[in-house]
């Protein structure tokens, strides 16, 4: 297949099937998962090299794109390819069980660590903004996302409303790559959702994957409408097409009070990711380019505004949190002192699972055929009988979820899980029981492998949110034990200069070295996070730490 001319993103193009364009299938499966990043099913922007998260790219730019392809292409089994913000510098001699590609994705020194400073660099082409999964080649499009909005939702309703959101309004904003997961993880918890959503299209798009169910373009009918559903106990979500502060507003006004109240607009990056009220899409896009020191001003206005009226709803009863966007990081910023009066959901809801080294665990088929995906849920299912939200999960998403790209599934899976999954899906490999070889990887955002004092680590027991030696540690780890790619970010989630961050992918392609690989860094990855859980003193981590005998010999 000709792979590196005439790269046309706005066409699907990631090859797929049992023939390679490489010369191993670890080549193989990183060049699949760039291209998959890119698949107009998959990614945001595809043009602009946009995955998702603002303006979180897989490669630097399409010359960059072009080499990355030829390389991975050309690459050796004993060769390690080395990508500088999204652009390839080297290939350097390493040996068959090291990985095949380092990722180095928008680092700066602390010092210079700026979004002001970040932009002038990107401005002279010399770095890019990698997100998570977006630079790290892992991202599978909304459903990525999706388990983990629909664990934290479930934890919320566990704890405030007898374990279901029936006869609840849930209100956020923000139907992005991520975001868009909102609606879906919401009905799935039986309650109702109404969304806010500047942009048309995007709304859209969810209604196509069919993450969202309804279309609104008037925000007093679509308060109607969501208040008649809570009433009628109805799990159905609404897309409004609104700034965030509109749709805040007349809920105010209306002394409508949602039940939970959270916010997923691209607020890390005030310039390419929020909209600031009162313009249009076009009239933003027009500021932004022409003025964006105005636009970044009017952003941080309204950003302030936004999270005050979260603030005022949280006053009248909502419960409220921040949804890992650094909205509240943003309105401190902006003078709103008392913005973290209301919590992060990782702390609120998502850090027990931390301790006992859950997170998102994810997969893609590289043959592209969903059928190999039923064959892992199906392996899924046997191997985990006990776990009743994981048995839940699956069939939901059968069900529910539409696959982008190539078919992939995702779900929380702990310490000594992984390492079990990982090594049955070589082995399914291995007997022929799917049709090619199975990517696993995982988010960033998981429980050893991200420093982000806003989010992942806020309100750490012993106050060290803000200390980056673990996911450093982390992707250390990681090339060490064989992974097939790494990748090490900075800015993931919550902005330049907030977060440090460590990706994994590993490949089971059916071998016996492929074995030895998926028990080494599928319990060395999931480990660096019960230890450092269990180093800040969490007692849940501790206990697992002591099951699983992770720690120092003593
Ligand atoms: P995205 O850029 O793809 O989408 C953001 C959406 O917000 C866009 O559709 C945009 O039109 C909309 N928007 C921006 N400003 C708005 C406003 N004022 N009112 C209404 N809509 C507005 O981003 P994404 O991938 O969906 O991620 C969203 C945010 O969530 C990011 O900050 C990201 O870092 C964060 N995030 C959170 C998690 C998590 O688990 N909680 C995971 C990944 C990302």
């Amino acid at each position: 297949q000709n792979l590196t001319n005439g790269l046309n993103l706005s066409q699907k193009q990631t090859p797929n099937g049992t023939e390679l364009n490489c010369k191993g299938w670890i080549q193989e499966a990183a060049l699949r998962m760039l291209l998959n990043n890119l698949d107009p099913e998959v990614a945001e922007c595809p043009e602009d090299l946009i995955v998702y998260g603002g303006r979180g790219k897989a490669a630097r730019n399409k010359a960059s794109l072009s080499l990355i392809i030829k390389a991975l292409r050309d690459l050796e089994n004993d060769e390690t390819l080395l990508i500088q913000s999204g652009k390839p510098v080297a290939v350097l001699p390493t040996h068959a069980d090291a990985p095949r590609v380092l990722i180095s994705n928008s680092q700066l020194v602390p010092r210079w660590a700026t979004q002001k400073h970040f932009d002038e660099l990107e401005d002279k082409g010399l770095m890019m903004y990698g997100q998570m999964t977006a630079g790290s080649w892992i991202y599978i499009g909304s459903q990525g996302i999706v388990q983990g909005t629909y664990e934290t939702y479930a934890a919320l309703a566990k704890k405030h409303f007898g374990s279901s959101l029936k006869g609840k309004l849930n209100v956020t904003a923000g139907l992005g790559g991520m975001g868009g997961a909102q609606p879906l993880a919401i009905t799935m918890n039986e309650g109702v959702c109404l969304a806010a959503e500047v942009e048309e299209w995007r709304i859209k798009k969810r209604l196509e994957t069919r993450y969202i169910d309804e279309i609104s373009y008037d925000i007093d009918e679509a308060i109607d409408q969501a208040v008649t559903y809570k009433n009628e106990g109805k799990a159905i979500s609404i897309g409004v097409v609104c700034n965030a502060v509109e749709l805040l507003q007349r809920l105010i006004e209306r002394n409508i009070v949602p039940d939970t109240l959270t916010d997923q607009t691209s607020a890390h990056d005030p310039l390419i990711g929020y909209f600031p009220e009162g313009l249009t899409v076009a009239e933003a896009a027009e500021l932004r380019q022409h003025n964006a020191e105005e636009y970044i001003k009017q952003a941080y206005a309204t950003m302030a505004k936004h999270v005050k009226q979260m603030l005022e709803l949280q006053k009248r009863g909502a419960i409220t949190f921040d949804y890992g966007n650094n909205l509240r990081g943003r309105a401190v910023e902006a003078g709103v002192e008392n913005a973290f009066d209301f919590p992060g959901f990782v702390p609120a809801y998502i850090r027990p699972l931390f301790c006992e080294g859950k997170g998102p665990f994810r997969w893609a088929a590289l043959s592209g055929d969903p059928q190999d995906i039923f064959e892992t849920d199906k392996l899924i299912l046997e191997l985990f009988p006990e776990n009743e939200s994981l048995q839940r999960w699956i069939k939901m998403a059968q069900e529910r979820i539409a696959f982008q790209g190539l078919p992939a599934r995702i779900c929380w899976l702990g310490q000594g899980e992984r390492e079990k999954a990982g090594v049955a899906f070589n082995k399914l490999v291995a007997e022929g029981k799917v049709k090619a070889p199975i990517v696993i990887g995982r988010d960033h955002l998981d429980t050893g492998s991200v420093a982000s004092p806003n989010r992942e680590t806020e309100a750490m027991l012993d106050g060290s949110d803000a200390v980056a030696d673990w996911p450093v540690l982390n992707a250390l780890m990681n090339t060490a034990g064989g992974a097939s790619w790494v990748s090490l970010h900075h800015g993931g989630g919550v902005g330049i200069g907030y977060s440090i961050h460590a990706g994994m992918v590993i490949v089971a392609d059916g071998t016996a070295e492929a074995e030895a690989r998926l028990k080494r860094v599928l319990h060395n990855d999931p480990a660096l996070g019960v230890i450092r859980h269990a180093d800040a003193g969490y007692d849940i981590a501790q206990d697992t730490a002591r099951k699983f005998r992770l720690g120092l010999k003593l």
